[in-house]
């Protein structure tokens, strides 16, 4: 088997024993990256650096003492995520030419713990959208059809991690897009609890919804990379909670797994609805037990997230006037017109359309109308789930309604964000919850089954979507 078909723990195990060298590993990688980039389109800037930290990597090894638990493991790493000295640029005009001064969190973490970055990839502009195509250096497309897209918005990290041009990446997760592009991709997709990684150098879309999730070929592999970046950190104002204990032992015996009505309703194709009903019944043969439960505000859910992302994005962007960093007009006549040009000129028409949406209902006359009871929706919601699992250990449901995109599907704005029923209601709650493969449609295009978990429960919904794994759950590649 080619090196960058391997899982991250084969690949640890082969480099700690000398079958191959991080820079055998990462020119496997990268070659393959740059084989498949003309037709998928998942990078927008390759590391030129990357071969530099695989000879680090190579020299840990060799002095074999201290070894990293990610020791020259190649990564992509989502461009709305900064690195230092390394170009980030949210897919947008506005940050086209934006290298920051300093690295998340998450990857000093990732460096510290050996890993390779192998480039920043391709997405939404500012993360908002579905199908990875409202960027400035086009749609990414999916590695099992070129002729769908790869989903979003981190579309980049899905198909990268799926095509082999990288082991392991990091995306964000606002309202899904960590677990829809994963499903798309037939890759396995992890977003944690809010408040489980830090938010430190993700450039913001929605502060209260924003997280930093993983992405990888099968569940342990992307287990190993989210316990590394799950840290408390003082530089994010978000309440972590300590470093989560790490119980990967896949038993499904006894767990209680609800299905919400609300996530099987009328939207949701047959063919989805199938094969997620087929891996729960794979769970129960191995001893869970099934249960069925209400989630009422599940599509007002939809409606809310809109209106607090929405809200949150508008505040978030202010910062983006042309004054400090990124994008600056040309030929201003005074500063106001420099700040009115900088933002047409440098954000593209859906971040505006969310800018617009999020300083409508922050105005003053639509607050109570709009954000207030959007705030208001999101508590009954958290108390559904809390009803919910007092009986349930996790909540089994499909990541999105049908399987795929096609590309260049012209859809109204209302239509898409609508899709987006599955993912948002744990994203409005803070929940983990977890995208595995689980099957093809007609299409041929992958499905995946959702599992989401209470607040904090992280390792509840890895171990579940392990036992899935090992009690014969569908996967390719
Ligand atoms: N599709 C959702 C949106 O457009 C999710 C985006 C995300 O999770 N970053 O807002």
């Amino acid at each position: 088997m080619k090196l960058y078909k391997k899982s991250a723990y084969e690949l640890s195990e082969m480099l700690r024993s000398k079958q191959c060298s991080a820079v055998e590993l990462l020119s496997e990688v990268m070659c393959r990256a740059k084989e498949v980039q003309p037709e998928l389109n998942a990078y927008i800037t390759f590391n030129e650096d990357a071969f530099k930290s695989a000879e680090k990597a190579d020299i840990l090894i060799a002095r074999d003492e201290d070894i990293p638990p990610l020791c020259g493991i190649p990564v992509a790493v989502k461009d709305n995520i900064s690195t230092k000295g390394l170009r980030t640029t949210c897919a947008s005009r506005m940050l086209e030419n934006y290298i920051p001064p300093y690295s998340a969190t998450a990857v000093e973490l990732l460096e510290a713990a050996g890993a390779v970055i192998v480039g920043k990839t391709n997405m939404d502009e500012f993360a908002m959208g579905s199908a990875s195509d409202t960027g400035i250096f086009g749609a990414v497309k999916n590695p099992a059809d070129a002729s769908y897209s790869a989903g979003g918005s981190s579309g980049g990290s899905a198909a990268a991690a799926a095509s082999g041009g990288a082991v392991l990446a990091l995306g964000s997760d606002t309202g899904g897009s960590v677990r829809q592009p994963a499903s798309f991709c037939g890759a396995v997709g992890f977003c944690p609890s809010y408040g489980a990684v830090s938010r430190y150098g993700l450039i913001a879309f929605a502060s209260s919804l924003d997280r930093i999730g993983v992405i990888g070929r099968n569940v342990r592999d992307t287990e190993l990379l989210h316990n590394i970046i799950n840290a408390a950190d003082n530089k994010d104002v978000t309440k972590n909670p300590k470093k989560f204990p790490r119980s990967l032992n896949g038993s499904l015996s006894g767990l209680r797994i609800g299905i919400p009505k609300e996530l099987f309703c009328e939207s949701i194709s047959e063919e989805v609805k199938t094969a997620v009903m087929n891996a729960v019944k794979l769970m129960e043969s191995s001893g869970a037990v099934i249960k069925e439960i209400r989630l009422p505000s599940a599509s007002a859910a939809v409606k809310a997230y809109y209106i607090i992302s929405s809200a949150e994005a508008s505040s978030n962007l202010a910062r983006y006037d042309g004054v400090r960093y990124g994008y600056r007009a040309e030929n201003c006549s005074s500063p106001a017109d420099m700040f009115r040009k900088s933002r047409t000129e440098g954000f593209g028409d859906e971040v505006k359309r969310r800018i617009m949406l999020g300083t409508f209902v922050l105005s003053e006359g639509c607050f109570d109308m709009y954000y207030k009871r959007a705030a208001a929706l999101r508590q009954k919601l958290c108390s559904e789930f809390d009803e919910i699992f007092k009986e349930c250990d996790i909540i089994a449901a499909p990541v999105y309604p049908e399987a795929g995109i096609p590309l260049g599907a012209q859809k109204k704005p209302a239509e898409i964000y609508a899709a987006d029923i599955c993912t948002i209601p744990s994203s409005l709650a803070g929940q983990p919850a977890i995208s595995v493969p689980c099957g093809r449609a007609l299409n041929g295009l992958p499905i995946g089954l959702q599992l989401i978990g209470r607040r904090y429960n992280d390792e509840t919904v890895l171990s579940a979507a392990y036992g899935y794994e090992l009690a014969g759950g569908v996967y390719d590649g």
